[in-house]
């Protein structure tokens, strides 16, 4: 299978049209740093940057503590009974199978964990970080506290879900990014130079 037919089968909620637009990013951005994404999930977002990351030779490092946003546990709206495990929730399996089935291991580095843990300890300056983690407010704002201060001049910070008010609202007070794009519901900026 082609990275593009494991990214259409993949359980998740980005549209082609927002893959596509996330690869036009990381092209760009492609000599600045490694790409990051914060909420992993399936892998479906990891096969679109993974696949740009191939090309370039970069890496994409894709956080995620895998058990599942408080909206995909279940009785919740967004609960898929395919993500339990013998443990409980649990999207590792399926995005590990997804990221080897599109051939994009060697680009494409997991790590496993909360990412206001992680991102305490990171320093990498990034290319491009693309926000999909936890929806909450208090959630994403930590993880742009957190994360998006890594990113260097010319660097792309791209949040999924900005439709959604406490989300947008995070993006739009982004100080010293500007607005590059909207692509369905994904608002686009990149740092100023
Ligand atoms: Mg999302």
């Amino acid at each position: 299978m082609s990275w593009k037919q494991v990214a259409d089968q993949a359980k998740g909620w980005l549209y082609p049209e927002e893959g596509l637009a996330l690869q036009i990013a990381a092209l760009v951005a492609r000599d600045l740093g490694p790409f990051v994404e914060i909420g992993g999930y399936c892998g479906k977002s990891a096969c679109y940057l993974g696949a740009v990351a191939q090309h370039v030779g970069g890496v994409l490092f894709s956080v995620d503590w895998h058990r599942g946003s408080p909206e995909m546990v279940p009785g919740r709206e967004c609960h898929d009974p395919d993500m339990m495990g013998p443990d409980g929730f649990d999207s590792l399996p399926h995005f590990r199978r997804n990221v080897y089935a599109a051939g994009l291991e060697p680009w494409v580095i997991p790590i496993v964990g909360d990412s206001t843990v992680v991102g305490r300890y990171w320093s990498t300056p990034i290319g491009l970080l693309f926000i999909d983690g936890a929806h909450d407010a208090v959630g994403v704002r930590s993880d742009f506290d957190l994360w998006a201060k890594h990113i260097v001049p010319g660097g792309y910070l791209i949040f999924h879900d900005a439709t959604i008010p406490h989300i947008g609202a995070v993006a739009s007070a982004a100080e010293g990014f500007d607005h590059v794009d909207t692509v369905g519901c994904m608002q686009v900026m990149r740092r100023a130079r």
